[in-house]
């Protein structure tokens, strides 16, 4: 058996490290999983049950498929003031009334078990949420689906209060996890290529030992490529140049800032340093690239394929220079030669 207090306590950190962290949908669950655990402690439980089941699942269906809004949104607002409206009635209206709101809203049969349509309400959200994350890969519309589905297991354990406290418990403490796990991806994974960003690379750097070969990649003419075909189109560009890195240059990639990425080998990849790079530098400069430059409007206009090429600068650890930092200033003093060379090719410091 959980403590009494553990269910609010868990819920309660759960909305304060969701509001922490700017986590708006994430916070109003918790809110709404706040309320979960208040309804436990009802007096009445059939009362607490009922009235968190007539009006708790279409929140957290709201909650779950808008998209995330600023804390001052007029979205937000409506929200909280139907959170509002409906605790007030959850508290005041007769017994029959919030039976009659559960009948029609979620158990469409009544003999079902009562939390059944409440956990295929919260399914749906999940697969909206599912759905949305295919389509743009943001982490915190996969970690909703996951809450969403924690949370339909909840709700199937209406009835018995011990187990419905566990489940609640569990899935409080699976939405900080995910606050967590988010937040750590936000800080060191790239939001535009989905490489790992600078700050990893120099974590990882700190931590390098052995022989390694360090390269640095530089997108060529990149502002006139900007310039003519616009900034989303450029987007699209380096989005493929981080793809064509990762699977192409047997080395590990990092996103450096701009147009500008590092490749690391290691051990046993430094042999192939320089053959991963020729290789991902040719691969780039034959590959058609689809994006779809803005019109005379402004809106996108008819796809089409570019092309852009990059040059590559690559030191090795030596006995001259064995600090991470000084192979990448040597790899970045080769970079630019390949520039002053001519660019679209690898120069080895
Ligand atoms: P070079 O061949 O000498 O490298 O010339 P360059 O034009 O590529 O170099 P420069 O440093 O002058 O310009 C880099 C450009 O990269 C400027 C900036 O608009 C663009 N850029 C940097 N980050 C991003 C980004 O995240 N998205 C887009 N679309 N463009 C970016
Ligand atoms: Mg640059
Ligand atoms: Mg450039």
């Amino acid at each position: 058996m959980l403590p009494d207090w553990l269910p609010l306590t868990a819920t309660l950190a759960a909305a304060l490290l969701t509001a922490g962290f700017r986590r708006h949908r994430l916070f109003q669950c918790s809110v709404l999983m706040v309320l979960m655990a208040l309804a436990l402690t009802k007096a009445d439980p059939v009362r607490g049950t009922t009235s968190a089941l007539a009006f708790l699942p279409w929140l957290f269906a709201y909650a779950a498929i808008m998209p995330e809004a600023r804390w001052r949104a007029r979205r937000s607002a409506f929200w909280l003031g139907a959170l509002a409206l409906l605790l007030v009635l959850s508290q005041y209206a007769p017994a029959h009334v919030l039976r009659a709101l559960l009948n029609i809203g979620l158990a469409i049969n009544p003999s079902a078990h009562p939390g059944l349509g409440a956990a295929g309400l919260h399914a749906l959200a999940a697969s909206v949420l599912l759905v949305r994350w295919i389509l743009r890969g943001a982490f915190f519309d996969a970690a909703g689906a996951v809450l969403m589905l924690a949370i339909a297991a909840v709700w199937t354990q209406v009835g018995s209060p011990a187990a419905f406290a566990i489940w609640l418990v569990l899935a409080a403490a699976l939405t900080m996890l995910l606050v967590l796990v988010g937040s750590y991806r936000m800080a060191f994974v790239d939001g535009l290529t989905g490489l790992p960003n600078r700050r990893a690379l120099d974590e990882t750097l700190d931590r390098l030992s052995g022989t390694f070969a360090i390269a640095m990649v530089d997108v060529d003419h990149f502002k006139q490529f900007n310039d003519t075909h616009g900034h989303a189109a450029g987007d699209v560009v380096l989005r493929e140049v981080a793809a064509l890195l990762h699977k192409q240059s047997r080395g590990k990639a990092f996103r450096y800032g701009g147009e500008e990425f590092c490749l690391l080998y290691v051990d046993g990849q430094v042999d192939h340093a320089m053959d991963g790079c020729e290789s991902a530098r040719t691969a780039l400069e034959s590959k058609p690239i689809r994006v779809r430059s803005p019109n005379a409007q402004g809106k996108p206009g008819k796809p089409k394929d570019v092309k852009v090429t990059a040059s590559l600068g690559l030191a090795q650890r030596t006995e001259k220079r064995k600090q991470p930092r000084e192979v990448l200033q040597a790899a970045d003093k080769a970079l630019y030669k390949a520039k002053g060379q001519g660019r679209n090719r690898v120069v080895q410091a």
